[in-house]
């Protein structure tokens, strides 16, 4: 069993000021990892106040300065990686590899907002000769980031190196159920990097014990959360009465839709990749696949034929391991007997783990026959069940694909560019994907419309989105 947990406030290790404690499971065999500290209302005010105290230094460094201690992180995490994802593949139950790819992705955000500290420039706007009137984009000071448990590092990494580029200060409440390397993200940034202490300060414990009181906390001036609509909707609540700004990356059932013309075994490739890729524990996860009637039979042969060949388990082969929380586990096996009590038509998968022992692996699953008011086809399940609908022709697939509260990625797979262009005007998505699903990078940004949140995380806008604009207007 690893040492307890504890908080990393003004770059030191805190025990919980509440003397509390919560147990860390393994998902991939249900060992005790560990107990994390269980934060509290004290502990967040001491984070807070670890950040305030950090802020007007860090803001005030030539941003070039900043810029290279983001790329130092980056560079750190890339030399410590493979220690990294096993902290990561074990907290959370992937294979190393998936970690291994996810801890890359966190250096390229460093990397890659480290690069653009100086982007954010400021207009001078012409007023005629009598004034001198620009704008200047200023940090917002404390800013609070609450993450999930599907991708910890990597999305603490998006929230984390946009913030402090520009000059902000942050406060993060990583998921109670995957927090170990998120932990490890801020130590290595201030013990090893030269990041100042408490310019990155982390609070251990639940939504309740820790969530609430730090998107409640007056100095907290900007929040980003990741997670499910519930949450994100009961911090919205706070936010609104505060008056700050809140970025909410939420859930999805994105539409991944094939066209008759489209490469039908490069599409049916990658659709068994979009809904099974780390367990299906994916926001942005292609969980609904609309295939066109001409090509409904060859590509969902094709399809049952690739994920059945798909190995489950924390093997090197495998294309996924386990469901991160328990109570993910058992919303997955529950899908089932809604399904088939819906009269979806099971292809393949199905309840029960696939594998022996005690992690919380489950079988890639495929409905076929799904209609639009369906549960499975309505609901997001965040886990690797794939929903497949039938479509007529372009019309049919846009108003199906439109027909979610959610809005967050959608594909089109057709040789027909002027079709592609078509539907990616008209999907009613944050991401829309061609010939491909889950393209981009740290550089595209990503968000949703509709339920599936607002704000923008990645890319140029990212870092817009942690600043606030000011005018300064002078008389000559
Ligand atoms: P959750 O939204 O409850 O938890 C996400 C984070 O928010 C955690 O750190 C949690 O401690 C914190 N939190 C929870 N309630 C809070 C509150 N009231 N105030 C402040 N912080 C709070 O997610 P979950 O219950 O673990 O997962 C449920 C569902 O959410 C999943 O089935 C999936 O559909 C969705 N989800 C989406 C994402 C995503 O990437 N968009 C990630 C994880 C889960």
């Amino acid at each position: 069993m690893n040492d307890d947990l504890l908080h990393f406030i003004g770059g030191e290790e805190m025990p919980p000021s509440s003397g509390a404690y919560l147990d860390n499971y393994a998902p991939g065999n249900g060992a005790l990892i560990g107990r994390l500290a269980a934060g509290n209302v004290a502990d967040v005010e001491h984070a807070v106040e670890a950040a305030k105290t950090a802020f007007s230094a860090w803001r005030d460094h030539r941003p070039i300065v900043r810029g290279r201690v983001l790329v130092e992180i980056a560079r750190k995490i890339r030399e410590q990686i493979e220690r990294i994802a096993a902290i990561e593949a074990e907290d959370s139950g992937k294979p190393q590899w998936q970690a291994l790819t996810e801890v890359e992705g966190a250096a390229q955000y460093f990397e890659f907002y480290g690069g653009l500290v100086n982007l954010p420039q400021g207009d001078v706007i012409n007023l005629g000769s009598s004034f001198h009137s620009f704008t200047r984009r200023e940090p917002f000071g404390v800013v609070a980031a609450i993450l999930p448990w599907n991708a910890p590092i990597n999305q603490a990494a998006r929230a984390i190196a946009p913030a402090i580029a520009i000059g902000n200060v942050v406060v993060v409440k990583p998921s109670e159920e995957t927090p170990r390397s998120v932990v490890e993200l801020a130590r290595i940034a201030t013990e090893e990097c030269g990041l100042a202490p408490g310019v990155l300060n982390i609070v251990l414990g639940t939504g309740k014990g820790v969530g609430e009181p730090l998107v409640s906390h007056p100095a907290v001036r900007k929040i980003m959360f990741t997670g499910s609509v519930r949450a994100g909707r009961e911090i919205g609540r706070i936010a609104a009465e505060r008056i700050i700004p809140l970025t909410l990356e939420l859930g999805g059932k994105s539409p991944n839709i094939i066209f008759e013309d489209a490469d039908l075994d490069t599409a049916a490739a990658v659709a068994a990749r979009a809904f099974t890729i780390n367990a299906g524990q994916v926001c942005v996860a292609g969980s609904r696949l609309l295939v066109q009637d001409s090509i409904y039979d060859v590509v969902l042969e094709r399809l049952v034929h690739r994920v059945e060949a798909l190995k489950v388990g924390l093997a090197s082969d495998s294309a996924f391991g386990a469901l991160t929380t328990r109570a993910q586990f058992e919303r997955v096996e529950a899908i089932h007997g809604i399904a088939e009590a819906e009269g979806a038509r099971r292809v393949t998968g199905g309840p029960g783990n696939p594998n022996e022992g005690s992690g919380l692996f489950v079988r890639p699953t495929i409905y076929a026959d799904v209609k639009e008011s369906m549960r499975i086809a309505r609901e997001e399940i965040f886990g690797p069940v794939l929903a497949v609908i039938r479509f007529g022709d372009e019309e049919d697939a846009l108003r199906i694909a439109n027909d979610s509260d959610y809005g967050l990625g959608a594909a089109v797979w057709t040789r027909d560019i002027s079709r592609a262009l078509r539907m990616a005007a008209r999907l009613e998505a944050g991401q829309v994907y061609i010939n491909d699903y889950m393209a981009g990078g740290v550089e595209t940004p990503f968000g949703g419309y509709k339920n599936s949140g607002y704000g923008r995380e990645k890319g140029i806008e990212a870092l817009l989105q942690y600043t606030q604009l000011k005018c300064v207007t002078i008389k000559l």
